[in-house]
């Protein structure tokens, strides 16, 4: 079988990354989360003064320092992935609540998804990847020969949202990661530069009432028949 670009888009905390990680490691593919990259781009910004809380992001400056970002991923040994700002390992931080409050104003800067774009784009050039994203299917890989975009409540995916980062140890409350969603969600689907929309020839996946299982196995189906078809 050819190895295919498998690109997974859709609203924040649909559980989308989960699954595509899940998905690449069933069948061997490499896997990106193109959000952590914006989320590590967002995490320089705040530590260099570029980005306040409650106050917004200096675009000019953030693009001035575009060259000086490096984002990697490393491979744990359970197979999860950590991302890289510039080498030094930030899982944790990017998933926090002060970077999820910023990381969209930051992801609307024209030259950020540019840089990042490219990069992404990178990855992909010997196919056998899944990448998860907003724009995957529409501007990364609009070739890409499986195009997968997710959807759940908002309600759904804060209840979700607030269980992963209560594991992790935080503390958080469901009206502020709801209100966090409902805002991430109108500035990513309103801003200018690709805005997150469904590509014509992708597949939805609602998955409100759907088990991992359930969606592991209708995804394995999905891929089965684009890969023999390729
Ligand atoms: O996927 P995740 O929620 O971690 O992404 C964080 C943010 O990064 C999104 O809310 C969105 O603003 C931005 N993003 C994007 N394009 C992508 C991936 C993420 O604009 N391909």
């Amino acid at each position: 079988m050819n190895k295919i670009i498998i690109a997974v888009d859709g609203y924040s905390s649909s559980g989308k990354s989960t699954m595509a990680r899940q998905l690449a490691q069933r069948i061997g593919y490499v896997y990106v989360d193109s959000g952590a990259m914006y989320r590590a781009v967002t995490l320089y910004a705040l530590r260099h003064g570029m980005a306040t809380p409650g106050k917004g992001v200096d675009v000019e400056r953030l693009v001035n320092a575009l060259p000086d970002i490096k984002i990697g991923f490393s491979v744990t040994p359970d197979g999860g992935q950590h991302t890289l700002l510039n080498g030094e390992d930030v899982e944790n931080e990017i998933r926090g609540m002060e970077v999820s409050g910023l990381v969209s104003p930051v992801a609307v800067i024209p030259a950020v998804r540019h840089a990042l774009v490219a990069m992404q784009q990178a990855y992909g050039r010997d196919k056998g990847i899944v990448m998860d994203g907003r724009d995957i299917g529409t501007t990364v890989f609009p070739d890409a020969e499986m195009k997968v975009f997710v959807e759940a409540s908002p309600e759904v995916r804060a209840r979700r949202r607030v269980l992963e980062l209560q594991e992790k140890g935080a503390e958080v409350d469901y009206d502020s990661v709801l209100a966090n969603i409902r805002e991430r969600d109108h500035i990513d689907t309103t801003r200018e530069e690709s805005p997150l929309r469904m590509a014509g020839d992708a597949v939805l996946l609602n998955n409100d009432n759907m088990t991992r299982e359930e969606q592991m196995e209708w995804l394995i189906n999905l891929f089965n028949e684009r890969a023999r078809n390729n």
